[in-house]
C-alpha cells in the first residue's frame, strides 16, 4: 500500500504547495475559523498547518493517515451534491508516504493524542498529546525518501511563490477565516476573519495589493438563481498582475473557457493590447447546475447551461467594467 500512495502521492504531492492547499482545505473542512500555517525553506523543510476546527477522534487518527479509508464519496451521486472541498481521501496518506508526517488532534470529547508516520511501510502508533480543540499537522522534510522528485523542487523563493499563492487563493475564498503565514520563522501575512464589506476589501488589499483594491469596482448582482460578487479592476500592463484574475464557483477556484470568454467580452472595450483584465469574482449557484472535476488538481468546471451562465456574467459585468476609470 505504500507504494500505492507513493504513485498517489505523485498526482496530488507535486511540491510544498500542493501539500499547503491540501492541509487548508481539510482544515477548512473541519470548520476551522483559525488557521496558522507555518513554512520553512519554501515548505520543503516544514509545513504546519494548525487549525482549531472539530479534530479527529483518537481511534480516528490512524485512519485518516489511510489511503481511501475516509473518502466522503459513497455513493456516484454524491459527486453531485459534494459541498467539502476534500473527497478523496488520499491526501494525508499521500503526503505521509513522502515525508516525515506527525498528525496531532484534540476532538473535545477525549484527551489530545498524536500518530506519527515516516514515508515508510510503518502502523502508525497513537500517543498522547497536548493540543487544544483542533488539530496540527507538521510535514517535515518533503520527499526526503524519492530523490528523483526531490530533483524537481526550485529553489525556496520559488517554492514559497507557489505557496502564497495557494494561501492567497484559499484565503480569498473564505472570509470568514482567519488565517496566518509565517516563513522561516516570520509572519509574512496576517489575516483576521472579515465580517463586513470594508474587512473583505482589506482582505482583497492585503492579498492583491492596495493599487488592485483602489482601482476597482465593487460588483454584486443576482438574477435567476445566480449571484455573482467580488471585484473587477483596471487592466493593467504588469506582468506581475497578469495573473490576477481569481473566479471561484461556489467557493472554489476555477479556470473555464465560459468564464473567460464571458470576462473578456465584458472588458473588451476598456482593453487595448497587451492590457490583462484584473478581478476578484466569486459565483454563485446551485451545485446541481455545475459539475466539478474530479482530478485533484485540476480547477475545473463543466456548467449545465453554459449559455445561460455566460450571458449572466457578461450581463452583470459588462457596465461596471465599464466604469473603470484608469
Ligand atoms: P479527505 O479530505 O479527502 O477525506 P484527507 O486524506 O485529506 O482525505 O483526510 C483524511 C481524513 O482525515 C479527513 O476525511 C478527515 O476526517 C480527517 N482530517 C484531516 N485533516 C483534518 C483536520 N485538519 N481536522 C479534522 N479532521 C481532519
Ligand atoms: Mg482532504
Amino acid at each position: 500500500p505504500r507504494l500505492a500512495n507513493q504513485i498517489a502521492a505523485g498526482e496530488v504531492v507535486e511540491r510544498p504547495a500542493s501539500v499547503v492547499k491540501e492541509l487548508l482545505e481539510n482544515a477548512l473542512d473541519a470548520g476551522a475559523s483559525q488557521i496558522q500555517v507555518d513554512v520553512e525553506q519554501g515548505g520543503v523543510r516544514l509545513v504546519r498547518v494548525r487549525d482549531n476546527g472539530g479534530g479527529i477522534r483518537q481511534q480516528e487518527l490512524p485512519l485518516a493517515l489511510s489511503r481511501h479509508a475516509t473518502s466522503k464519496i459513497h455513493e456516484a451521486e454524491d459527486l453531485e451534491a459534494i459541498g467539502s472541498l476534500g473527497f478523496r481521501g488520499e491526501a494525508l496518506a499521500a503526503i505521509s508516504s513522502v515525508s516525515r508526517l506527525t498528525l496531532t488532534s484534540c476532538s473535545g470529547d477525549e484527551g489530545a493524542a498524536s500518530v506519527r508516520v515516516e514515508g515508510r511501510d510503518m502502523a502508525p502508533v497513537i500517543q498522547p498529546a497536548a493540543h487544544p480543540q483542533g488539530t496540527t499537522v507538521e510535514m517535515r522534510d518533503l520527499f526526503f525518501n524519492t530523490p528523483a522528485r526531490r530533483r524537481f523542487l526550485r529553489t525556496e523563493k520559488t517554492e514559497f511563490g507557489h505557496l502564497e499563492e495557494v494561501f492567497r487563493r484559499i484565503a480569498l475564498s473564505e472570509f470568514g477565516t482567519g488565517f496566518q503565514l509565517s516563513h522561516n520563522q516570520k509572519v509574512t501575512l496576517q489575516l483576521l476573519a472579515a465580517r463586513d464589506a470594508a474587512a473583505r476589501a482589506q482582505r482583497v488589499a492585503r492579498l492583491c495589493g492596495a493599487a488592485f483594491i483602489e482601482q476597482s469596482v465593487p460588483v454584486d448582482v443576482e438574477a435567476s438563481g445566480l449571484r455573482l460578487h467580488g471585484w473587477v479592476g483596471l487592466p493593467t500592463f504588469s506582468r506581475a498582475q497578469a495573473d490576477l484574475q481569481y473566479f471561484y464557483v461556489n467557493g472554489r477556484v476555477i479556470r473555464d473557457k465560459v468564464v473567460n470568454h464571458a470576462v473578456r467580452q465584458a472588458y473588451s472595450d476598456v482593453m487595448y493590447h497587451g492590457r490583462h483584465a484584473a478581478y476578484v469574482l466569486f459565483l454563485e449557484l446551485d451545485p446541481a447546475l455545475v459539475d466539478v472535476n474530479v482530478h485533484p488538481t485540476k480547477h475545473e468546471v463543466r456548467f449545465r447551461e453554459q449559455r445561460m451562465v455566460h450571458d449572466f456574467l457578461f450581463r452583470a459585468l459588462h457596465r461596471e467594467v465599464a466604469a473603470l476609470k484608469p
